[in-house]
């Protein structure tokens, strides 16, 4: 790869701006400064230094984000702002897109990746990656709707759920709930409660597979996932 690529990549600047640094004599590759942007190196052996820093070089980035009601999980919108427009610039130029949809106005645990492979295993179908909400629903939550729920419900489609886990935090006038599915039909937290009468009020994802929603993560922050986290999802 070239380095001036390399360093643009890992957001040291447009590949304008990278020429410059290079040209300022700022660079270091296996300790002799490199001018040429044209150099070729391989991020895996070589060493590359900025001013005294080592470069660390990564291929692969995986954000986990508290996403905030109002923005869509797509990486473009015509209309609306996306999860991709609240990054920063520096997380932007790995190119990361949202693994899996949540609705405009659903919170929470929303991962952010480069990562094809890993977006493909989390979100197959084959795969039932289990996946946890909380909820407030308009109505009250019943014993009734736990079974339903277990058995699975026919959504206005026609289609039958396979089993969900749904738990009543809080019964009453609203009801809080943690509901568990492992598939992930369009819209199909709302669509479950509305096939027993119900409606989803506020939905916020808890978890995705082995990896929690971090809860000091403010609405719209986000951060880079822990090694831990990461090995819990390769
Ligand atoms: N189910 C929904 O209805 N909406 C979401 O955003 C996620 C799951």
């Amino acid at each position: 790869m070239r380095i001036d690529k390399m360093l643009s990549n890992l957001g040291y600047g447009s590949r304008k701006e990278v020429k410059l640094l290079l040209k300022n004599g700022v660079v270091q590759l296996n300790g002799n400064i490199v001018k040429d942007a044209k150099q070729h190196v391989n991020p895996e052996e070589d060493t590359v230094v900025i001013n005294g820093e080592p470069v660390e070089y990564k291929e692969f980035i995986y954000l986990m984000m508290n996403k905030p009601p109002g923005v869509i999980s797509a990486t473009e919108d015509s209309q609306h702002e996306t999860v991709i427009d609240i990054l920063e610039m520096e997380d932007v130029v790995f190119s990361p897109f949202p693994v899996g949809r949540l609705d405009k106005d659903t919170e929470g645990l929303l991962l952010l990746t480069n990562d094809g492979q890993l977006s493909h295993r989390l979100l197959s179908p084959k795969k039932h990656v289990p996946k946890t909400y909380f909820a407030v629903i308009d109505r009250e939550v019943t014993e009734g709707d736990i079974v339903s729920f277990k058995e699975g419900v026919m959504l206005d489609d026609g289609y039958e759920t396979k089993p969900a886990h749904l738990k009543i935090i809080k019964s009453g006038l609203p009801s809080e709930i943690e509901l568990t599915i492992t598939e992930g039909k369009f819209h199909q937290v709302k669509r479950m409660f509305e096939a027993v009468g119900k409606n989803v009020i506020y939905l916020k994802r808890l978890s995705m597979g082995p990896l929690l929603l971090d809860e000091s993560l403010q609405l719209g922050e986000y951060r880079e996932l822990t090694d831990e986290e990461l090995q819990l999802l390769v």
